[in-house]
């Protein structure tokens, strides 16, 4: 049993992660700072022995006693990411050097939920972990890309200079329950449209691509890079390489809600990456890690968790 503190444990990813930690018997310290997270995300988790909720932001310095922290803290929806990027570029920058500080103190070991959103919008397909990427570094994008780029170049100086102990990911979208309903992220917004009826849009003509991983597949990627060996620290890639057009997936989340929704074409943001795969060779490899979950069967148990929600 390990005492784990989750950042961004009120999130989409970090209650499932929170779920999963507690199920496996450690002692989870959940911080958040309830930005885009919610309290209704780990509510069934408030009141179990092994389980606590700290209110905290990540760009203050914090002090507690634990043995591992997993650095999930920071918006990842485009929409929120750029409500206020000045914090969110300190969320992942301030964020890492406080968790990395914490880590070095406690000598714990520590994980950075990075992203693929460090390839920026890339030349290479699929991505491997070796690609630098294509990254514009002033765009509206910027604040949440280059803000993870240079939290990966600190926890591998932190690594180098003082020997510390980490795991880098980098995430592919992932989807699922708990997802925020207004965060503007594809699948809950074509799940949502669809089951209201209202239109369903479609950005740019709907042929650039996401290769999308179910959120239960991608906490089990967590769950392994976490107990790898010292010398294992990433960046490793996490997702699902099964590949689609924006238009399959709309066309898919109609099939499966027996929607009459119709698709509205609406401009393409700005930097938008027009194909995105994982290469998971490194993850195989290294984690005997691979998506079990396809496609459909997730959108199924999404679309059940916005049902419920919207009570439609
Ligand atoms: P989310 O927005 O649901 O969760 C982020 C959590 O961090 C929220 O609970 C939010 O309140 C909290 N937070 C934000 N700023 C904070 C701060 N300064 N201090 C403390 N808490 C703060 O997003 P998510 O999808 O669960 O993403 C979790 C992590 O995974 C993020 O770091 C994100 O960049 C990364 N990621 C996610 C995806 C994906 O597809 N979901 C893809 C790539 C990377
Ligand atoms: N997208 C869309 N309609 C929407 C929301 C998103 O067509 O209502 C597109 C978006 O332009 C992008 C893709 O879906 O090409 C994935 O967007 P998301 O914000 O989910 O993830 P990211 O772009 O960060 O990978």
């Amino acid at each position: 049993m390990n005492r784990i503190l989750v950042t961004g444990g009120a999130g989409f990813l970090g209650s499932h992660l929170c779920d999963r930690l507690i199920k496996d018997g450690h002692d989870v310290l959940c911080l958040d700072n309830f930005f885009t997270g919610s309290k209704q995300n780990i509510a069934h988790l408030i009141g179990k022995p092994n389980f606590e909720l700290m209110r905290h932001d990540v760009t203050y310095p914090l002090s507690v006693e634990v043995d591992q922290i997993f650095n999930l803290a920071c918006p990842a929806s485009p929409i929120h990411y750029q409500l206020d990027p000045v914090q969110t570029t300190k969320t992942s920058v301030h964020g890492a050097i406080n968790m990395l500080d914490l880590a070095l103190r406690l000598k714990a070991r520590v994980f950075q939920a990075s992203t693929s959103e460090v390839y920026g919008d890339p030349e290479q397909h699929p991505q491997q972990e070796s690609y630098w990427g294509r990254v514009n570094p002033i765009g509206p994008r910027s604040c949440y890309d280059e803000g993870k780029r240079c939290a990966e170049t600190l926890y591998f100086d932190y690594h180098r200079q003082y020997n510390l102990d980490i795991k880098v990911v980098r995430i592919f979208n992932t989807y699922g329950p708990r997802m925020h309903p207004n965060d503007g992220r594809v699948v809950s917004n074509f799940i949502v449209q669809a089951l209201k009826g209202e239109d369903i849009t479609m950005y740019g003509t709907g042929s650039q691509t996401r290769s999308f991983c179910y959120v239960d597949d991608l906490i089990e990627g967590f769950v392994r890079m976490m107990a790898t060996e010292k010398g294992v620290t990433g960046p490793i890639n996490l997702g699902n390489p099964g590949e689609f057009t924006m238009l399959e997936l709309a066309e898919k989340i109609i099939q499966l809600t027996g929607s009459k929704s119709k698709l509205v074409f609406m401009p393409l943001p700005t930097d938008d990456p027009k194909q995105r795969q994982p290469d998971i060779t490194l993850a195989k490899e290294n984690l005997g890690w691979q998506p079990k979950v396809n496609l459909e069967d997730g959108l199924k148990e999404t679309i059940a968790y916005f049902k419920k929600l919207l009570a439609v």
